[in-house]
């Protein structure tokens, strides 16, 4: 029998959203009348902007036609779409190349994967509570070491946020190679100042570090002087990645479509001294192990940037974000302590009594007949909290919020 990579039996058994999955079903099947709403896993519930579906639909006549058929594209991309997202970068002051920027089939594969163009040495700081995909797949790569019983891992750097810290990290107290940063926040629901953010960026200068930044959710910002780019602070363009997805942005997370910027001047070196560029590598590493996003799906994508588009994307979030103004509105009138919920579509709510966090998702879950994520599922640090989507229909938001 052959060995399997040891790092991959290290992983506690159950995923979060498989054991909610698992407790609701359970629920369900003895209670098969309860009118049980979904508000835990972070997925959308609106269609299709009209202008993706109409180009996905032109594409796949073109795909029909011998002279306009497509087969394998670029693997990075194909530049309408990369020339379109540089041209939307630029109209918020951050000047990018279309071959600094690399489209994927989501910003999870790309989180997960930038790992491979690094040291297994590196030593890796983030966020508690955090988006689970960042641990994971560190622990994969053995970066992580060993699972405490307080559910850290041993070689990670933890960067706690709680209501105490305002949801803003504390620099890594030991010197660290990478960082994981997310804003607007999942699961929390916060942001950082762009004066906030620099504090890290001037970090990762005067350290040699680096900053893996996820943007998923900057379509969400409502608020003045909240960076939806960290490359709106100008020294990050040598010092930073940032992911951006389409999946909240447009609904796309069925139809998969992502997006990684790693500007030329991001440097780093092999172990006999060699600086190399990290956007090579990468770019060296998708065209090993993936064959590109489909063309139909890139069009799809590059439609949210016509006239038509932008409009129809607005109105999807500005549906969301009704929906979180409705959510932390409420629970705040019921006299929880909520955050979040302005700049992103997750709400943050402290469990009362300091239940457990799993303890009050069973609560809402057999009590009210709503699902949430139980906070210590996104790390330690999320214990007493549950987490709240906004990602799901307004009828189902008001008839959740009226149950409290
Ligand atoms: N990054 C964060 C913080 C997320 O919450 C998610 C999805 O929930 C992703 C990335 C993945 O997005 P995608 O659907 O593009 O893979």
């Amino acid at each position: 029998m052959i060995n399997v990579n040891d790092n991959f039996l290290k992983l506690p058994g159950s995923y979060l959203f498989t054991e909610i999955a698992h407790r609701v079903a359970a629920y369900k099947e003895a209670n098969p009348q309860a009118p049980v709403i979904k508000m835990g896993i972070g997925d959308v519930t609106l269609p299709l902007p009209a202008a993706s579906i109409m180009a996905m639909q032109k594409a796949i006549s073109e795909m029909a036609h011998k002279e306009s058929f497509r087969g394998y594209g670029p693997e990075q991309g194909y530049d309408f779409l990369r020339e379109a997202i540089a041209a939307e970068y630029k109209q918020t002051g951050v000047d990018l190349a279309a071959d600094e920027i690399f489209i994927s089939d989501g910003s999870k594969s790309d989180c997960g994967n930038i790992g491979d163009i690094f040291s297994t040495n590196c030593k890796v700081a983030l966020t508690d509570p955090v988006y689970p995909v960042y641990v994971d797949t560190n622990v994969m790569a053995g970066r992580a070491g060993e699972l405490l019983p307080n559910g850290q891992w041993s070689n990670l750097v933890y960067m706690p946020v709680s209501a105490k810290n305002g949801f803003v990290p504390e620099l890594p107290k030991e010197k660290v190679d990478l960082i994981y940063l997310c804003f607007p926040n999942n699961p929390t629901g916060t942001t950082l100042t762009k004066d906030q953010l620099k504090v890290f960026v001037d970090y990762a200068h005067k350290n040699g570090a680096l900053i893996l930044f996820d943007s998923a959710y900057e379509a969400f910002i409502t608020e003045k002087d909240v960076p939806h780019s960290i490359f709106e602070i100008p020294e990050a363009r040598d010092c930073a990645i940032e992911f951006r997805s389409f999946s909240k942005t447009a609904g796309f997370t069925g139809t998969r479509c992502g997006y990684t910027v790693i500007p030329h001047t991001v440097k780093a070196k092999g172990s006999d001294g060699q600086v190399v560029e990290l956007n090579k590598l990468w770019l060296r590493r998708q065209c090993t192990k993936f064959n590109g996003t489909p063309y139909i799906v890139q069009r799809g994508a590059a439609a949210i940037y016509t006239p038509e588009g932008k409009q129809q994307v607005r109105q999807l979030i500005d549906y969301y974000m009704g929906n979180a103004k409705i959510i932390r509105e409420s629970l705040l009138k019921a006299g929880f302590e909520v955050y979040g919920g302005v700049n992103g579509p997750y709400v943050w709510m402290a469990t009362p009594n300091a239940q457990s966090s799993w303890d009050f998702f069973d609560y809402l879950l057999k009590e009210k007949n709503i699902v949430t994520t139980p906070g210590v599922g996104f790390g330690p640090s999320g214990e007493g909290f549950i987490r709240f989507s906004s990602l799901g229909s307004r009828e189902n938001t008001i008839e959740a919020m009226g149950r409290f």
